[in-house]
């Protein structure tokens, strides 16, 4: 009976709503339903019903189109929308696709 997995520290994952890719919850921000709207819930504590974006415009954009409502089971009033979008613009661009982005190493000795 050998053949375990090492052992992992358990990390939280949840799924974002734009490209339902499963990530570490931390790298996420978390979107709760009040009943009074929509809300940015950054500690990510509050009560209510969830659901996970991507700190990564692009993801922002389709959850705004509906994947967010989706996941929320609610529809986004023209105010909750309009707080999103904020925070949307507050996010830094994505990005370019294909710019180094191997950080490898800085051996430049
Ligand atoms: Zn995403």
């Amino acid at each position: 009976m050998a053949g375990k997995p090492a052992k992992q520290k358990h990390v939280p994952q949840r799924t974002c709503v734009g490209c339902r890719t499963v990530l570490a919850k931390r790298t996420l921000t978390r979107v709760v339903r009040q009943p009074d709207g929509v809300v940015i819930d950054p500690t990510g504590k509050m009560n209510g019903r969830g659901a996970y974006v991507h700190d990564q415009k692009s993801c922002w954009e389709r959850a705004l189109k509906g994947a967010l409502a989706n996941g929320l089971k609610t529809t986004l009033s023209p105010d909750d929308r309009h707080k999103l979008e904020l925070y949307m613009s507050s996010l830094p661009a994505d990005p370019a696709p294909s710019s180094a982005d191997i950080g490898y190493s800085d051996a430049q000795a």
